[in-house]
This record gives C-alpha cells, sequence and structure tokens, in this order.
C-alpha cells in the first residue's frame, strides 16, 4: 500500500476539533517525513547516509519500501535470534494480545511471566532462583546493580560499609546513568562524566597481563571494600567484540567470591546462544550472583529486561520491615505480550532445529576465521560460538570513532548486507536461521573490504 493510498482514507477523519490533516503531507516519501518528525538513535543525522525504510522482515533478511534485500547479518542490534517475521512467535504474540496486553505486575501475575521465568531459570546457573522484569537491557543492568547495593545496605542493617563498584575498561553496559558510570569512559559518556558516581575501572584479563590484573583487583577489593564487580562475560560487545578467556576471567570471579563481592554478569548480548553455550557464564567455574538480561529474551519482538538473582540476594530483602521491599519498578513490568515471545522464543531456542543451527554458525565462523586470518587488510580475526569478528587494518586508533566506520557500513550495504561496524572492527552476529551460504556472503564481502580499503 503507497503513504497516498493510505493517506487517502485518513485524510477523511476530521480531528475533534473539526480540523482535517493535511493529505500532502501523507504523499512524501517515508523518508521526508521521518526526516521531520524523527531522531535515531546513535546517529549523526545531517553526516550520514540516508535511513532506509523497511517494508518487512523475513528469515535473516529485510527487505525496504523499493524492494531491496539486506541481509541482517547484526540481528538488528543482537536482538534477532529465530528470523524476521517469524511466525510461531507472531502467533503467540497475537494469541496472548487477545487475552491479555498488560496488567500491573504489581500484586497480579499471569501465565506468560510465570512460563518464562521458570524457562529461563531452567537454563541459568542452578544458583539463579528468582527474576525481576524490566524492559531493556540497560534497565536489566540498573536493576542489577541498585539490587546488589540495596542488599548489601539490608544486610547491614542501613548502611552500607561498602560503596565501591569495580568494571572493566572498554565495558558497555547501556545508556542510563548507573549503567554508564559501570561502562568504560570514552566519547558515549565524556559529556555526561560530572554526572556519574565512581567506578573503579580493571583491564580486560589476558594471559599476559593476568598477574598484574589479579594483583590490582585484589589490591581493590582488600583496600576498598568493593560492594560488587560486574563484567559481560567472554565477549565485550559495543566495546569492539573484544574476546577475553573463561580461564583469566574465572582468576577474578575467584578473587572476587574470597572477598565476598556481588558478582553481576551482563550477558544482555552474551545471553541467549550467542557465545556456544545458552548462557556464558556457563563456561565459567564461579556462577554470578547476579544476571542481567535483555536483547535475545523475545527472540528480537519486543522489549523487555530481566535481572536474575540467588535466593541469598532475594532473602536480604525478606524481612518483617514494609520499608524495605526493592525500590524499583517500571510500568510495564513483565509485559504478557513480550513475556510471550519470550516463551515461544524460549521453545525454539530449545528445539533440536535451532541446536543444530547454533552448531552450523559456530563452524562456520570458525572456518571463516582460518580462511580470513591471512587476507590483505584484516586482522585478529576471532570467533566465539555465533559471533564472527575481525578489525580492518588502520593508521588511526581502533575503536568506534575511527572514520573507516561510515565508509564500511555503506560499503557493505551497497552489497546489499547490514554489517554495522564497530569503528573498523566487523563483525557477524546473525540471526540463528540464516544459512551458510547467506554467511559466505559476508564472509566474502569482509574480504573484499580488507582489500579495497588497505592502508586507508
Ligand atoms: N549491556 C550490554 C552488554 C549491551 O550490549 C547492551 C546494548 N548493546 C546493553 C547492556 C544495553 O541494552 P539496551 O540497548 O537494550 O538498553
Amino acid at each position: 500500500m503507497s503513504s497516498c493510498t493510505e493517506t487517502s482514507n485518513f485524510a477523511g477523519n476530521a480531528t475533534p476539533s473539526g480540523n482535517s490533516t493535511a493529505p500532502s503531507a501523507h504523499c512524501r516519501s517515508l523518508i521526508d517525513r521521518d526526516k521531520d518528525v524523527l531522531w535515531h538513535p546513535f546517529s549523526h543525522h545531517s553526516l550520514e547516509p540516508p535511513r532506509m525504510a523497511i517494508r518487512h522482515g523475513e528469515g535473516a533478511w529485510l527487505v525496504t519500501e523499493d524492494g531491496k534485500q539486506i541481509l541482517d547479518a547484526v540481528s538488528s542490534w543482537w536482538v534477532n535470534l529465530h528470523g524476521h517475521g517469524n511466525r510461531y512467535i507472531a502467533e503467540a504474540i497475537a494469541e496472548q494480545a487477545t487475552r491479555l496486553e498488560h496488567c500491573i505486575f504489581a500484586g497480579f501475575t499471569h501465565e506468560p511471566a510465570v512460563t518464562l521465568s521458570e524457562l529461563v531459570l531452567e537454563v541459568l546457573p542452578s544458583n539463579q532462583k528468582k527474576i525481576f522484569f524490566s524492559d531493556n537491557g540497560s534497565t536489566a543492568v540498573e536493576v542489577g546493580i541498585k539490587m546488589a547495593i540495596q542488599a548489601d545496605v539490608l544486610r547491614s542493617g542501613g548502611v552500607s560499609r561498602r560503596k565501591t563498584v569495580v568494571a572493566l575498561e572498554g565495558g558497555y553496559h547501556g545508556d542510563t546513568f548507573g549503567a554508564m558510570s559501570v561502562s568504560g569512559r570514552g566519547s558515549f559518556t565524556a559529556p555526561f562524566f560530572d554526572y556519574l558516581f565512581d567506578v573503579k575501572h580493571i583491564s580486560v584479563p589476558t594471559p599476559e597481563n593476568l598477574p598484574e590484573v589479579c594483583e590490582h583487583f585484589e589490591a581493590l577489593c582488600r583496600d576498598e571494600s568493593v560492594l560488587a564487580f560486574i563484567y559481560e562475560p567472554l565477549v565485550q560487545g559495543a566495546g569492539g567484540m573484544n574476546m577475553y578467556g573463561a580461564p583469566e576471567l574465572n582468576r577474578l570471579l575467584t578473587i572476587a567470591k574470597q572477598h565476598d563481592v556481588t558478582l553481576i554478569a551482563d550477558e544482555v548480548m552474551t545471553g541467549f546462544g550467542r557465545t556456544g553455550t545458552l548462557f556464558a557464564s556457563a563456561q565459567m567455574e564461579t556462577s554470578p550472583d547476579i544476571m542481567c538480561l535483555s536483547k535475545g529474551i523475545t527472540g528480537g519482538f519486543l522489549p523487555l529486561g530481566a535481572t536474575t538473582c540467588t535466593e541469598d540476594i532475594y532473602q536480604a530483602f525478606e524481612n518483617p520491615d514494609r520499608q524495605t521491599f526493592f525500590f524499583h519498578g517500571h510500568s510495564y513490568a513483565g509485559n504478557p505480550l513480550a513475556c510471550a515471545a519470550g516463551v515461544a522464543s524460549m521453545q525454539l531456542l530449545r528445539g533440536s532445529t535451532c541446536t543444530q543451527q547454533l552448531e552450523n554458525i559456530a563452524q562456520s565462523h570458525k572456518e571463516a576465521v582460518t580462511s580470513l586470518q591471512d587476507a590483505p587488510g584484516l586482522e585478529h580475526t576471532r570467533s566465539l560460538g555465533t559471533i564472527f569478528a575481525v578489525n580492518l587494518q588502520t593508521n588511526q586508533a581502533t575503536n568506534y570513532q575511527n572514520p573507516l566506520r561510515d565508509r564500511l557500513y555503506s560499503f557493505f550495504l551497497d552489497r546489499g548486507l547490514l554489517i554495522r561496524p564497530l569503528g573498523n572492527v566487523l563483525y557477524v552476529m546473525p540471526p540463528y536461521c540464516t544459512t551458510r551460504a547467506e554467511l559466505a556472503r559476508c564472509y566474502d564481502a569482509i574480504r573484499e573490504a580488507g582489500s579495497h580499503f588497505l592502508h586507508a
């Protein structure tokens, strides 16, 4: 249906004041109408290529208004698990919508929230016992930080003795103030520095720096009475698909536990199958106390955040004082439509088809690491589970602001691929229905980019 046809239906409707909506406004292209009224996330509108209007999505593909097909190799910011327009999830949402679209989640509950919680807890580390719902990744992190702080305050009889949160350098945990505070300090947080709470950052551990990082962390735990340690297990996503080892992270988690530090695993990106296990924390010897989930939890259909915790954390809030419940809650907490999507997505995720898809993608990525490791213009080829990443060689710093970013983005779009680089870092994190042939198109284009931008 063209925008003008839509307009003719709409234009006859009088507004309450008797004025009709100007029909000419709706005869313009969607892109032009968008420009008039919209402000997009992480976008510099005047410097970027025009946005693209998407008419529909199917499987791993997005289709523009004028029929151009684009392979969504980044799962639309890492949220999509089973492909666009997945009928099983769509029908679960539609069915739920006719029954209960939403209701307040304080004092009430419903089937989709309970079932989703049961399904998620079943696959998390066994120490995770309760789920607290919010509505995106940043709020899942905010909730995790607040839970850790308030649990400590409650346990110490009203005033916490511990104030320090430790995080990894270069981490990204979201855009709300708590989430920004625990993220690495960089261009995304610079304008807000003065408003962020103080956090101690330690280097991402590697086999080479492990002794110094452990010493630094140990000293902080000893001298600063650390309350919590927050980390993206095994991969720092927005920080540049920076993969690091389980043995090194295990060492930090062991130190933290020796000092009774609350562990907060931010699995907003790594959760629901991205790293070779359903959750990256499953690859660790020490389980977190708190886990932050979002993105893939609904298969990419609807916004939902979830923060899970141990019985111990939960019990800190269980006392006779009416004033000491957890001071947090969102209007859309536990939204039934999002939870119904989550239940359907979890059922797909645990089915044999999806298990096979995860293995196929991981295997394809491994082969691509081997075949691209000596390709001209590329360096630091790596993969973990369904995430493949590679750096484009550049004379400038490897970071999000690397000027190659916009050129690379257009280069891939010209080839029908949505590969949205993090600066000069290219990655492929596809929906799980993506075929080997579709993945091969991504690797081929990446190889071509290496040569095309050589010495850029
Ligand atoms: N934590 C991590 C690890 C993330 O990757 C992100 C988003 N990229 C967030 C938190 C924030 O999630 P959201 O964008 O849904 O607020």
